[in-house]
């Protein structure tokens, strides 16, 4: 059914035919009203000229429930707001957004953990609105292993100085957009080697993120560590979980700090682990070959400033 035939309504039939148990829902947004329905996540949606798939011109966010609660939604729609503007995209209103997300997660069920995506591209060529979107799906236990046994990961690199985000913001470097085929062709690169993921350095040998993820780096123990992680005028994208950890990181007396960081800097570390809203925390076991300091107490402890359930 294509979405100008659908009831505006969040309590279309439609969702009740296609939501069961824990399938893939998905709410499309009229960008022109600020109105929502859902639309069946299996049928065609998107014309074949828009802008998301011909360009990758749009912005997205991936955010976390844990069953059924969204974690910082506050935080992804601030960023989506930033991404759309850098991206010059008018966004639907962030009310829009979260009646949307509602919609979704009401139709989704409680499943342990669900993935929900806000997609806005700049719509079909030609056209004058943008397309957007929610999409709820299921990834509960995808990362499990990653955030309890560790990844390995290898240093790639970027091809840009840590300056290039703050002299040419034409690249959106600090924005959330869909262009992500470098990211995911660099996360082949490490399976195809045997590692996991990914950390990228940049020209000037400085650490910048991974694929999809922030790095964060502890030094210390116990009560004395230290948080940290690249600052986000290196061409990287503020990570959300970053941010989450290292407020509640303070709460509990730690220092943090964003600052460059060197690969002699993560082998030198007490702990290095790869964050983002999905998988959360992942400790990073390897580095390129060389193993890093693992500290179960660590790890402990920078699960429960996240609320991460144990294994
Ligand atoms: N950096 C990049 C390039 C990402 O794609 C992501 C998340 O997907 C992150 C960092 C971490 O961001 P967040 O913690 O907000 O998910």
């Amino acid at each position: 059914m294509p979405f100008d035939a659908l009831p505006p309504s969040a309590d279309s039939t439609v969702g009740e035919r296609i939501a069961t148990g824990c399938s893939p829902v998905l709410v499309m947004i009229d960008c022109r009203n600020g109105t929502h329905a859902l639309a069946d996540a299996d049928a065609p949606q998107l014309r074949v000229n828009d802008l998301a798939a011909t360009r990758g011109d749009g912005v997205f966010e991936a955010m976390l429930a844990s069953d059924g609660v969204l974690r910082k939604p506050e935080a992804h729609l601030r960023r989506f707001a930033a991404s759309a503007t850098a991206a010059e995209l008018v966004a639907p209103a962030a009310q829009v957004w979260l009646e949307a997300i509602a919609t979704a997660l009401r139709a989704h069920r409680a499943c342990a953990e669900t993935l929900v995506k806000l997609v806005l591209s700049r719509g079909p060529e030609g056209g004058d609105a943008c397309s957007a979107w929610v999409y709820a799906s299921d990834c509960s236990g995808h990362y499990d292993i990653a955030r309890h046994q560790g990844i390995d990961a290898l240093l790639l690199e970027r091809g840009y100085d840590s300056m290039l985000g703050a002299r040419a913001p034409w690249l959106l470097l600090g924005a959330k957009t869909l262009s992500y085929a470098i990211n995911m062709a660099a996360l082949r690169h490490a399976r195809s080697r045997g590692a996991d993921d990914v950390v990228f350095v940049s020209a000037d040998g400085r650490i910048l993120e991974g694929p999809t993820s922030s790095v964060i780096v502890a030094r210390g123990s116990d009560e004395d560590v230290v948080l940290l992680t690249p600052p986000p005028d290196c061409g990287i994208l503020p990570g959300t979980t970053q941010a989450a950890l290292f407020e509640a990181a303070r709460h509990r007396g730690w220092r943090t700090e964003q600052t460059m960081l060197t690969p002699e800097d993560l082998y030198a570390a007490d702990g290095v682990w790869l964050a983002s809203s999905i998988r959360l925390l992942a400790p990073v076991n390897r580095l390129d070959g060389r193993a890093l300091a693992r500290s179960p107490a660590l790890d402990k402890a920078l699960f429960a400033l996240l609320d991460i359930a144990p294994a």
